[in-house]
């Protein structure tokens, strides 16, 4: 007996050995587990809460200053398009995507690629498309790397090998594509699509991460009110559309934010602007034309609303709200609340409830916002006279196009209790077009100016001229009283007060770009900069040599290393970085600049 169950121990002992050598797979524990592990970074926001926060603190606010390259990788990024993504790190491996949709995987100890799969994307099928061939990130499950590629194909591959496992076409205009990184919830994988400025018709959906079989599809803007609609969410929206908006597509794309609340099992994705942009072309009679520029609450399995939030009704300037959204709970006011935070386009930071959808709080985070003047109790925009274009009237916003946040990610650090957003001031002239005639799978802006057609090197036409109109544009009333546009910032906003707790500022951009990323060593990266995630001040900075994309964090062999992405094609390059690193800087070839 005594012998027999000193058998059995040993076999545990060897079960538990061969499990803790067999490589950690990210399933849905991995995953709801992420925010707590913070070895590993196994979605895009890092964990479910999309917080971009790292738990490790090897590297900290003391030692920071001796951070060097520990190895970089020559990624011969296509031409063409800019490198947006935020890379994954799982089991020693890093895993990403470049421009033009080209996944790979490196080995995080010596920088050497593992493999590297091209789609192949036909140059000229996005010649019409509005922001580039970018492709913002992968995800992984279960032994399989997933990503949205601008074809609009949605396509798993062996984790493994590289090797494509199965493909799925997600798209049903020809204007529209994919950019954002897809997000993997129980077992489905989740994809938005993209192309607001061709007024393609906005929507999310599931798919089987093991079969790539449809689950659900959720629209985020009505079809045609005389014909069945595809879910019941399209009835109540379709209230708040007038005109003939079903014959375009209307907008709404989310291309980029999605978060996920394990123990209340919501996702969350942000929505689009509207298509066209102009609101009296797309919704003649007005109306607030849901679910444009909003939240919505959903569940994972049957993608059914739970609740949505409108951030700018009846849009009229490009002001999506698929900025990245972060979940975390935190006490408001002497409350316990899981919030949702929010900073889209449009310049106000907003506090949610997550379970509800109730507003909790909302406040400017840009200095210059003259298309509102606030919000009132319900979080609904009390807009500015003067605001919008007509035919005879052009008007001057803040913040334009752009928006005052995009699709670069903030962080939040529990520890500080403070939202990092990478931002800019800006403003914009909003011409009504004279005319407006819809035409499928080009751009359909409704609006003079800003973006031209897409040529086949990846670089944006200028828009068609257009007679100048007979009275100057002018801006809403209240506008004078706000500080002038003042290029990028980096803020740290106190979601408890609404307050900004520090705020720097640079003319034209702050680091070259890309989100940020919070450590428990109390450090904020932004690019290759470290500051004090308490004060602002900066403790560490070193120069790539052009733009740069959003770090990330992990630890592997008991070493922290921070990674990220920089420089413009054809030599955008990976640089990891860690405590005593001594590698140099690669040079910057000189094609670099000339391209
Ligand atoms: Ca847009």
């Amino acid at each position: 007996m005594k012998k027999y169950s000193w058998i059995a121990a040993a076999m545990t002992v060897c079960v538990w050995v061969a499990l803790a050598q067999r490589p950690k797979q990210v399933d849905d524990n991995a995953l709801k587990s992420a925010a707590k592990e913070g070895d590993e970074w196994l979605t895009y926001g890092r964990d479910y809460g999309e917080t971009h926060y790292s738990p490790l603190k090897q590297i900290d606010v003391s030692n920071v200053k001796r951070l060097g390259l520990a190895w970089s990788w020559e990624t011969e990024s296509p031409s063409g398009g800019r490198v947006e993504g935020t890379p994954l790190f799982s089991n020693g491996i890093l895993y990403g995507s470049l421009a033009w949709d080209v996944l790979f995987a490196v080995d995080a100890r010596t920088g050497k690629m593992k493999w590297r799969w091209d789609p192949e994307i036909p140059r000229q099928h996005i010649s019409q498309i509005c922001c580039g061939p970018v492709n913002r990130g992968v995800a992984l499950y279960k032994g399989k790397v997933y990503a949205g590629l601008l074809d609009g194909r949605l396509v798993a591959l062996d984790q493994q090998t590289g090797k494509l496992v199965w493909e799925v076409q997600t798209l049903e205009d020809p204007g529209a594509i994919i950019t954002g990184a897809v997000r993997v919830v129980k077992g489905k994988v989740i994809v938005g699509n993209s192309g607001a400025e061709q007024a393609v018709r906005g929507h999310f959906s599931a798919y089987d991460a093991e079969t790539g079989k449809m689950a659900w599809r959720f629209y985020t803007v009505p079809g045609d009110p005389s014909k069945p609609f595809e879910h019941p969410e399209m009835a109540m929206a379709a209230k708040t559309w007038t005109g003939e908006w079903w014959k375009m597509g209307g907008g709404g794309t989310p291309w980029d934010a999605m978060a996920y609340d394990p123990d209340a099992d919501i996702l969350y994705v942000g929505t689009g602007n509207g298509g066209p942009w102009s609101h009296v072309y797309r919704s003649p009679g007005g109306g607030d034309n849901l679910f444009l520029a909003s939240v919505v609450a959903v569940k994972p399995e049957t993608g059914k609303m739970v609740w949505y939030f409108q951030e700018t009704p009846g849009d009229d300037w490009d002001f999506t709200s698929v900025q990245p959204m972060i979940l975390a709970d935190m006490a408001i006011n002497g409350r316990q609340r899981k919030v949702l935070m929010h900073a889209p386009k449009n310049g106000f930071f907003y506090v949610l409830d997550r379970i509800t959808g109730e507003f909790i709080s909302g406040d400017k985070y840009a200095k210059r916002v003259t298309w509102a003047k606030g919000l009132d109790s319900k979080g609904r925009p009390i807009e500015a006279k003067g605001n919008r274009a007509a035919l005879d009237q052009a008007v001057i916003i803040s913040p334009g196009p752009g928006g005052a946040h995009n699709w670069q990610p903030m962080s939040y650090s529990p520890l500080t209790g403070l939202v990092y957003i990478p931002g800019q001031e800006s403003s914009y002239t909003y011409r009504l077009a004279s005319a407006f005639t819809y035409n499928r799978g080009t751009r359909n802006m409704g609006m003079q100016g800003g973006l031209g057609p897409r040529l086949p090197n990846g670089q944006t036409a200028p828009p068609p001229p257009e007679p100048p109109a007979a009275t100057p544009a002018r801006e809403p009333e209240g506008a004078e009283t706000q500080p002038q546009a003042t290029g990028g910032f980096l803020v740290a906003w106190d979601p408890k007060t609404e307050k900004e707790r520090w705020r720097l500022t640079g003319a034209g951009g702050l680091n070259g770009g890309g989100g940020t990323l919070a450590t428990a060593g109390n450090l904020l990266f932004h690019g290759p900069v470290a500051y004090n995630a308490e004060t602002g001040e900066k403790l560490w900075e070193t120069d790539l040599g052009g733009t740069n994309v959003t770090p990330i964090s992990y630890s592997l062999d008991g070493k922290q290393y921070v990674t990220l992405f920089a420089r413009n094609y054809p030599n955008n390059r990976l640089f990891t970085f860690v405590l005593d690193g001594n590698q140099p800087i690669p040079p910057v070839p000189a094609e670099n600049t000339a391209k």
